[in-house]
């Protein structure tokens, strides 16, 4: 599997259906008002009415035209008519022992992706997914078995969060006091999918998140996690400049090559040098670095060592991840005692090196374990990829 070629098989499907209504949900300002424009809406107005509309849709919550007061009841009903307010639809909830919760949503298409909120102190993080499986196809992750099937469009990113923030009750009420507690406080695209093979619609959607008239959630609140598509990072640091994670799991090439096999194409010296000019462009504070940790692999106190030795300089985190087992997986998950003394190694050289508590495992909603049991319960994947023309 380690072999396999690194491609971007992804089947594009254009932004805006060619025919029937628009969904208003993932575009930009700019995009919401040529949309507006393009239906009717003179020029000068454009912009204000994008203004109105969008206030309706991220910060209200509301998916009905007919419930957005500032606006004429003709304009309603034309808004009505042409454009649609859609979000993915939910398909099953599980709800875990720790809080954790996962849904299966589904997208244009028929196609599913699952979607994890992490609760943590009265906040929650979002696990988002950016595409319908994966291209890559690193060797420890669930979600790299599976053939691509598709790219989500920035309508069905965002439509995660808004989805959540409907499950989660957490949408503000016009007039009420305005409550601080946010349970979704933070976002991380950690879920189905290398984000950055999807930039475009991952940058829209995180703009949209991020938006003051909207979502408001801060850039320093998103995360977006990478397996190291290196000409993308710089790109990231100065369109979305959110948070960013980088899936190192190895100190040399030799193992890196085997467990995230994009590294044959950008090997790890070529990887951190990208990381060390991201914290100055984008503005952030510093780097996570997500270890994997495999017994017998990659979790030997010489790895650590140069695990050290290798991000001297990058200001960062490490984030030690015990390995997610899941059916058939070609490795096992690293003794307690070594994930300890590998984190103390770290820890001891200055670094931050935080042991990610696993969460929601009854519900196998932990990172790499994505879009496992539900679908392949009822396709195999010869049947996806069929179902997918691939
Ligand atoms: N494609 C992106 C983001 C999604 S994966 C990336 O690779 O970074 C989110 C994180 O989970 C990555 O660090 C990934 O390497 C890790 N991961 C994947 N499978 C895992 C598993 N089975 N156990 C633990 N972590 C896993
Ligand atoms: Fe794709 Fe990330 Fe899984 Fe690698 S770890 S296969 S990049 S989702």
């Amino acid at each position: 599997m380690a072999d396999a070629p690194i491609t971007q098989d992804v089947m594009t499907i254009p932004r805006k259906l060619p025919e029937g209504p628009v969904n208003l949900v993932g575009l930009t300002r700019a995009g919401m008002r040529e949309a507006l424009i393009a239906n009717g809406t003179p020029e000068k107005q454009a912009k204000m009415r994008v203004g109105q509309i969008w206030q309706w849709i991220y910060q209200w919550g509301v998916r009905d035209f007919a419930a957005m007061t500032n606006l004429s009841k003709a304009f309603r009903a034309d808004l009505a008519e042409k454009f649609v307010i859609e979000i993915p639809e939910v398909v099953s909830k599980q709800v875990s022992e720790d809080g954790t919760r996962k849904w299966l949503v589904r997208i244009a298409g028929g196609h599913e992706v699952e979607v994890v909120y992490i609760p943590e102190d009265g906040r929650g993080t979002l696990c988002i997914s950016s595409q319908v499986g994966c291209t890559l196809t690193c060797s420890f992750c669930h979600t790299g078995t599976q053939k691509l099937v598709r790219n989500l469009t920035a309508g069905e990113i965002v439509g995660q969060v808004m989805m959540a923030r409907d499950d989660l009750d957490e949408w503000p009420v016009p007039g009420a006091p305005k409550d601080e507690t946010r349970l979704l406080s933070n976002i991380v695209l950690m879920g189905m999918g290398e984000p950055l093979y999807n930039f475009e619609n991952v940058r829209d959607a995180m703009k949209i998140a991020m938006d003051p008239e909207g979502i408001q959630l801060s850039r320093r609140r998103i995360t977006l996690s990478t397996s190291g598509v290196v000409p993308e990072i710089a790109r990231t640091a100065e369109e979305i400049g959110c948070q960013l994670a980088v899936s190192f799991h190895a100190t040399t090439d030799e193992v890196r090559d085997t467990l995230v096999p994009i590294n044959k194409r950008w090997n790890i010296e070529v990887l951190l040098d990208a990381l060390r000019a991201y914290p100055k462009v984008s503005n952030s504070e510093r780097i996570t670095f997500e270890y994997v940790m495999l017994h017998g692999v990659n979790d030997s106190d010489a790895d650590a060592h140069r695990l050290v030795k290798l991000i001297e300089g990058i200001p960062a985190k490490i984030n030690l991840i015990p390995f997610n087992e899941w059916p058939g997986a070609p490795y096992t998950r690293s003794s307690n005692n070594r994930i300890r003394a590998f984190a103390d190694i770290i820890y001891k050289a200055g670094y931050a090196s935080p042991i990610r508590k696993p969460r929601g495992e009854d519900i196998m909603a932990a990172c790499g374990q994505l879009k496992s049991a539900t679908e392949r319960a009822r396709k195999s994947r010869k049947q996806i990829a069929a179902d997918a023309g691939l």
